[in-house]
């Protein structure tokens, strides 16, 4: 292929329940954006833009790159901020034209003040620019809320199909193959999408186990059917109150309008009709533990989903650390407490030395009260740290100030940027060794599947006082605009 095929992107996951101080800022957005030719870098980790680059590399096409910014999950972006960043991507497009394609990076449920779908803002801008006859195609995290108009000003959306996500490039890859199919005169993409009211549980996402691996298999299914091009389930992001929530499905064919929606209708029902298979019942982490002991398989993960950092919780949380000391769960692990000061005050005791400390619990009333420790500085570190997968194998990350803290076999990482753990690289780099623990607490829902399922005996996610409620019925929804199962259970899908 020959084409000009533009490249870039905006990558925001939006927490509408999200703490205030977990912003969404330029200052934010700018700790990971890349212009223009330093995307020609990329190519190598496991992200969509690399993805991208490295295939449209692979097919001898021209890459023309414009610009990628990512924003960590947070509360959603002033309006003046959004304008900002979109308007650079959509000047750098502008000052490319013409172009044979678009192949954008965009979460998909990106909102900011006033704008409840920010990436259908995007995507009618690019396609407005374009024209009509551009492809333009867009790789979305398998949490998006797509929408109608998503739907409506590109040729063709793909969504992830793995939690953790372990498949970011690959779909990217498969993007770039309909592009240069597109470009080519070979396929004519023709999308179609159906919205469902419906909230998926986190746990009921877990791609490697049921009812989720039938999903997958359910999507296999479709890619066999002839003349599919696509096709993709949204599982949807459920903390924000937006009209834009719920999940979705897509499915591409290669020109045909007629089986494009009888195929969106049936993978569309087929979801709907398990609708109570992807809800599931709180868990407390004392019943998780008793459960783990009981099979007698450690170490016992207790993934704190409702204190996740990359869900946009503030991740400082104290009930498990709390539990771990007063129950001496021993060895055991807390990872990741974000607490910028206990970070800064074991840097200045340096290694070795014995502080007293007040751990966590500082962001919110619900994640505290601080628990009072007196720890051994057992590593301190500047937080820089790669990936090494499978999700975001060989992608950069920084904590921030970070120290390894223990008291009594009690072991705790603190950082001072909201990041998740997904895996063990960056506690190595400290010299923590998780697997010799028998009790691990992460604060994350799923992503730290990518790095910990290899170690881990039994893994539960487990209900606390965090401000990430899994309980549909405890957030405080107003503006869903529809009837929404399981909050209502008439919610229906009306086709
Ligand atoms: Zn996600």
């Amino acid at each position: 292929m020959t084409g000009r095929i533009a490249v870039g992107g905006i990558e925001h996951e939006t927490c509408g329940f999200a703490a205030p101080q977990c912003t969404t800022t330029l200052e934010d957005f700018e700790k990971q954006t890349l212009r223009g030719d330093e995307l020609l870098e990329l190519g190598d980790a496991n992200t969509i833009i690399d993805g991208f680059v490295r295939g449209v590399r692979d097919i001898g096409g021209e890459i023309i790159p414009l610009m990628w910014v990512k924003g960590t999950t947070g509360r959603p972006a002033s309006r003046t901020d959004f304008e900002t960043v979109t308007t650079e991507l959509l000047g750098r497009l502008q000052d490319s034209l013409p172009v044979d394609g678009v192949l954008l990076s965009l979460h998909g449920s990106f909102a900011a003040e006033g704008i409840d779908d920010a990436d259908g803002a995007i995507l009618t801008a690019v396609r407005e620019l374009v024209g009509p006859d551009c492809p333009v195609m867009a790789v979305h995290d398998m949490h998006c809320n797509l929408t109608e108009e998503m739907a409506r000003s590109a040729d063709v959306l793909v969504v992830e199909r793995t939690y953790p996500h372990v498949d970011m490039a690959e779909r990217a890859q498969h993007t770039v193959q309909l592009m240069a199919h597109t470009v080519g005169g070979r396929s004519r993409p023709t999308m179609a999408y159906r919205s469902l009211p419906l909230l998926w549980s986190a746990r009921k996402m877990m791609t490697a186990e049921p009812p989720m691996q039938d999903a997958i298999a359910k999507l296999r299914e479709f890619d066999k059917q002839s003349g599919v091009l696509s096709a993709s389930i949204g599982v949807g992001y459920q903390w924000i109150d937006s009209p834009a929530v719920g999940a979705s499905v897509i499915v591409v064919t290669d020109g045909d309008r007629g089986s494009a929606e009888q195929y969106a209708d049936s993978l569309g029902r087929w979801v709907w009709d398990c609708r109570e298979s992807w809800q599931s019942e709180p868990l407390t982490p004392e019943a998780a533990i008793a459960c783990g002991i009981e099979r007698g398989q450690f170490p016992i993960v207790l993934a704190e989903q409702g204190d996740n950092t990359g869900g946009g919780a503030p991740g400082d949380a104290t009930d498990l650390l709390r539990l771990f000391l007063a129950e001496r769960l021993a060895p055991s692990a807390v990872l990741y407490v974000v607490d910028p000061d206990v970070a800064s005050q074991a840097a200045a005791a340096g290694m070795g030395a014995e502080i007293d400390v007040q751990v966590g619990g500082k962001s919110h009333a619900r994640l505290g009260p601080p628990v009072s420790m007196r720890v051994k500085v057992r590593a301190i570190s500047a937080g820089r740290f790669t990936y090494d997968g499978p999700m975001w194998a060989g992608v950069k990350e920084e904590m921030g100030q970070a120290a390894w803290l223990e008291q009594d076999d009690v072991h705790v990482v603190v950082i001072s940027h909201r990041q998740q753990p997904v895996d063990l690289a960056f506690c190595r780099s400290l010299g923590l060794d998780c697997s010799q623990m028998r009790y691990l607490a992460v604060k994350s829902t799923g992503h730290f599947r990518s790095g910990f399922a290899p170690i881990a005996g039994s893994i539960f996610n487990v209900d606390t006082a965090g401000v990430l409620s899994h309980d549909f019925r405890q957030l405080p929804y107003t503006r869903l605009g529809r009837k929404v199962y399981p909050l209502d259970e008439t919610a229906g899908i009306g086709w």
